[in-house]
Order: C-alpha cells, then sequence, then structure tokens
C-alpha cells in the first residue's frame, strides 16, 4: 500500500507533472501554489525525491536546485536529453529512440540502457541569441 498522500503533496505533484519539461525551484513552487506553505514545499520536495517522483536538476551557474517531475513508466520507453544551459529535459519520442537503440545494436552491438541514458546539449531555445537567460560575459 502506497503511504497516504496528503493535499500539498498531492497539489505540489500534480503541478509539477503538469509543467514536466519544465524545472522548478522550491521557491518558485510556494510562489505559484499560495496555499502550501514554503515549509511543506520543502518537506514534500525532499519526499517526492525519496519516492522517486521528482529528481534534482542543478544548471551551470547558479547554486539553487531545482526540481522536475520523474514520470517513471513513461520514461523508461524512451531517451532523454537534457540541456545545460536551462536545465530542461526533453522528452525524445519513443520510435525516435527506437530508432536510435536499434542502430547502435546493429553498428556497435551494443545493448543501451534508455532508462539510464541521458544526452546531454543544448536545447533549441538557448540556441537562440538571446534565448538563454544566462548570458555569456565574455565575448570573442
Ligand atoms: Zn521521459
Ligand atoms: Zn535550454
Amino acid at each position: 500500500m502506497q503511504a497516504y498522500m496528503t493535499q500539498p503533496r498531492k497539489r505540489l505533484l500534480t503541478y509539477l507533472k503538469d509543467h514536466r519539461d519544465e524545472t522548478f525551484s522550491a521557491k518558485q513552487i510556494s510562489d505559484k501554489l499560495s496555499e502550501v506553505s514554503v515549509s511543506a514545499v520543502y518537506r514534500n520536495l525532499s519526499a517526492l525525491e525519496q519516492d522517486g517522483a521528482v529528481r534534482r536538476v542543478s544548471k551551470t551557474g547558479s547554486r539553487e536546485v531545482f526540481y522536475q517531475y520523474l514520470a517513471a513508466e513513461e520514461c523508461r520507453s524512451h531517451l532523454h536529453l537534457s540541456c545545460k544551459k536551462c536545465g530542461k529535459t526533453f522528452h525524445m519520442d519513443a520510435e525516435e529512440t527506437e530508432d536510435l537503440v536499434e542502430r547502435i545494436a546493429a553498428l556497435d552491438k551494443f545493448a543501451l540502457d534508455r532508462s539510464e541514458t541521458v544526452l546531454y546539449g543544448v536545447c533549441e531555445a538557448c540556441q537562440q541569441p538571446g534565448g538563454c537567460p544566462k548570458k555569456e560575459d565574455d565575448e570573442k
């Protein structure tokens, strides 16, 4: 039996689930969910993290900790692309994943573990000039 889920925890999980491609700091979440107290947000985030329902994300150049919903069931079937600039995770199409996994298996005789594999790079938005919230200081 699952442990009893409190109302704040449900709200929190639903919110993260509705924005599954985005990452939030505890502060950002408590700003959005005004009916949940800040301490409840922190408490529930760490409980959800232990359950494997959310994961911690760190961003380049930020000391703050961000959280993101982790759809454990669905996410086992496809690969993930993680943007190093904004910290967003993109869920690759299941078919695209299949193509890639099959190609690697055929070329390298290597069985890729899709649930453990994350591809790091820079997302489309962050490739645009000015699209990334963090600006480079030294221009060449
Ligand atoms: Zn996924
Ligand atoms: Zn990005």
